[in-house]
């Protein structure tokens, strides 16, 4: 029952602490830190963490688990499998499942899966609209004490800003953030990739970084009227995150979320028409790149997620433009991290763990996580920031293998994931 990870470098940004500390956990919480000269506790099973670095367990607010309706692609362990292999501990699966998760009964249906397989702490997102089709709001109080910890129509925004103020204020209400996949389909529809000259040059339909920027202003305006919490989810343009920017300073109560392949890669990764770089928003052109990773550095981007995106080879295998968008990102998050992020000096150790563990669980309100401060729930991710590897989809925990990073080397990994107290995975 006593579990003690010692020898580790403790890193818990929201208690500033930054050391070398022993963790001793008890009964799935944290229960001390003790110096590493004291000595271990009788009975405690011991971790040995020399050389690595001991952090609040990673929480991933954006995926898709693909179930229930598509289990071919992913299921809720299937999905949490790959979530601890790639050091996440909490995932936050979108509601586009099928059925739509917009009640409380499918909000439940998750968790209990979740429960079941015993991995990852699953906390839903649920639909805004019923069916996500933008007509009606779905009944967010029933899906919160379902265990919902957010609402968005994902992948189907809400088109309508009557409609998206009368969410915002129904959400405020509740006290749920209102995620927002920001794009105005009158401006990107039937785009298969990021518009500019490399989408002419390829002969594909651009997807312009106006149709985000404009939802993004639209909502962050609607949440100065209505006093909602808005989080943009996967922010890619430079227009939106200026937004953020200017909102922020302004005391907006607006949050937004970068994927790893939006700090990685650029709209050029197009250009062998692998459908593995095709995803919503699409990946853009370099001057977005650079604003993106200013917004991480000067603390405008608040959080990293991953979109994971599970789809079937067959269904990948098809032209560029029939192919659906999304990748696969769980595994792969933490060595993109390092190597675009860490490595290259554009932030450091902590600031990494608040951008994956203490924001994260301060933007969806989940007590007692994101933090190892004595007292809260022992979930933890621990660290080797420099173990190589090398990312194989085919080794993949994930049902779906639609990664762009296939044979990629990293210097950086989740060395071992524990949650609740349980070590749930191990490199
Ligand atoms: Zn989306
Ligand atoms: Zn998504």
């Amino acid at each position: 029952m006593k579990l003690l990870i010692a020898n580790g470098h403790l890193i818990d940004p929201l208690t500033n602490q930054n050391s070398g500390k022993n963790l001793l956990i008890e009964d799935g919480k944290v229960v001390a830190w003790l110096n590493q000269n004291e000595s271990a506790p009788e009975e405690a099973e011991v971790f040995d963490a020399t050389g690595l670095i001991v952090a609040p367990g990673f929480i991933d607010l954006h995926v898709h688990l693909r179930e229930p309706g598509q289990e071919h692609k992913e299921t809720i362990a299937s999905g949490c499998a790959a979530a601890v292999a790639g050091g996440f501990t909490s995932v936050c699966p979108m509601p586009n499942t099928s059925p739509i998760n917009d009640n409380a009964a499918i909000t439940r249906y998750m968790i209990e899966q979740a429960r079941t397989a015993g991995l990852a702490n699953v906390f839903p997102v649920g639909a805004i609209t019923k069916s996500s089709d933008g007509a009606e709001l779905a009944e967010m109080g029933e899906m919160k004490a379902a265990g919902a910890v957010a609402v968005s129509d994902d992948g189907r925004p809400v088109p309508n800003a009557g409609m998206m103020r009368r969410a915002m204020e129904y959400a405020r209400d509740f006290d749920l953030p209102v995620v927002d996949h920001c794009e105005d389909k009158s401006l990107s529809s039937g785009g298969v990739m990021h518009e500019g000259k490399l989408s002419l040059l390829l002969g594909l339909k651009g997807m312009p970084a106006l149709a985000e920027d404009l939802d993004a202003v639209r909502d962050i305006i609607l949440a100065k009227e209505t006093g909602a919490h808005f989080h943009i989810a996967h922010v890619s343009t430079k227009g939106a995150v200026e937004a953020v920017r200017r909102a922020k300073n302004e005391g907006i109560n607006v949050t937004c979320e970068v994927t790893p392949h939006h700090f990685t890669l650029i709209d050029k990764a197009v250009e062998g028409y692998d459908t593995n770089t095709k995803m919503s928003p699409p990946l853009r052109s370099e001057e977005h790149l650079e604003a993106i990773l200013e917004a991480i550095k000067d603390g405008t981007i608040d959080a990293i997620a991953t979109d994971h995106a599970p789809h079937h080879a067959d269904e990948k295998a098809l032209e560029y433009d029939r192919a659906p968008f999304g990748i696969t990102g769980l595994e792969t998050a933490v060595g993109l991290a390092f190597n675009e992020l860490v490595h290259k000096g554009v932030i450091d150790l902590a600031r990494l763990i608040e951008l994956c563990a203490s924001n994260p669980a301060k933007i969806f309100n989940l007590k007692e996580r994101g933090t190892l401060k004595v007292g809260s729930i022992a979930d933890v991710t621990i660290i080797d920031p420099n173990l190589e590897w090398t990312y194989r989809n085919a080794d993949s925990k994930s049902k779906s293998k639609n990664s762009p990073f296939d044979n990629w080397n990293f210097t950086g990994a989740a060395f071992a994931t524990i949650v609740g107290g349980k070590i749930v995975y191990r490199r």
